[in-house]
């Protein structure tokens, strides 16, 4: 699998939140790791977790460790105190070694965004 495979799995898990996220956009997660997702998740519902949450909360109860590991997100991963706390501490919590962005089409970039570049 590719960067655009990930990312287009990832896409396809946000779109599972059509209509249930308003005014939040659909947002889709997927951890991988040695070429293997070990995670996902995605937006389910206006209030309740943001996809990366859902994509560790699904680590977490299965006792996946995310160290080292990527994520694909189709959106920037935020970094302030919305409804959630912001998705940046728990990227950082679970060791993501890198984060890659999409966006609306599944062309991928690696972050290069200050709040991650900080920690290395
Ligand atoms: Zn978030």
């Amino acid at each position: 699998m590719q960067h655009e495979d990930y990312m287009r799995r990832a896409l396809e898990l946000a779109q599972r939140g059509m209509g249930f996220t308003s005014p939040n956009p659909m947002v889709g997660a997927v951890i991988v790791r040695d070429g293997k997702i070990i995670g996902e998740g995605w937006h389910k519902k206006y209030g309740e977790l943001h996809a990366e949450r859902t994509a560790f909360a699904y680590c977490d109860e299965n006792g996946i460790d995310c160290t080292g590991a990527d994520m694909y997100v189709t959106l920037e991963p935020c970094c302030h105190h919305g409804k959630q706390p912001p998705c940046t501490d728990a990227v950082i919590e679970h060791g993501i070694k890198r984060v890659f962005i999409g966006s609306a089409d599944p062309s991928v970039r690696l972050t290069r965004i200050p709040w991650y570049q900080a920690r290395e």
